[in-house]
């Protein structure tokens, strides 16, 4: 990899899918993408592309694994904790950001 150094996080419930993102992210940057995640899954990966110089299929991972508003889980809605974490219910990952 050239570039930022990666954070990463698999996901179980994927098949063991690995999601990345740059270490250098800023919580802001993470909040933004995730508001826009919650309200747009299209614009929210053209957003990472274009932001956060991120593949397509990194940028899909990322935004199919953010989770829902109210720190609820993005596929079984049980209730996660807050920043990166995995489902205690589904073992998904989420992006609680
Ligand atoms: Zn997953
Ligand atoms: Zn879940």
């Amino acid at each position: 990899m050239v570039g930022a150094a990666q954070a990463s996080i698999s996901c179980r419930r994927c098949g063991g899918t690995d999601i990345h993102w740059s270490s250098d992210l800023s919580e802001h940057d993470k909040a933004t993408f995730a508001a826009k995640a919650r309200e747009n899954k299209i614009g929210s990966m053209k957003f990472a592309r274009a932001s956060f110089a991120m593949s397509l299929k990194d940028a899909k991972a990322l935004a199919l694994h953010v989770s829902d508003s109210g720190n609820r889980c993005h596929r079984c809605h049980g209730d996660i904790a807050l920043g990166t974490s995995v489902c205690g219910q589904c073992n998904s990952a989420n992006l609680n950001w």
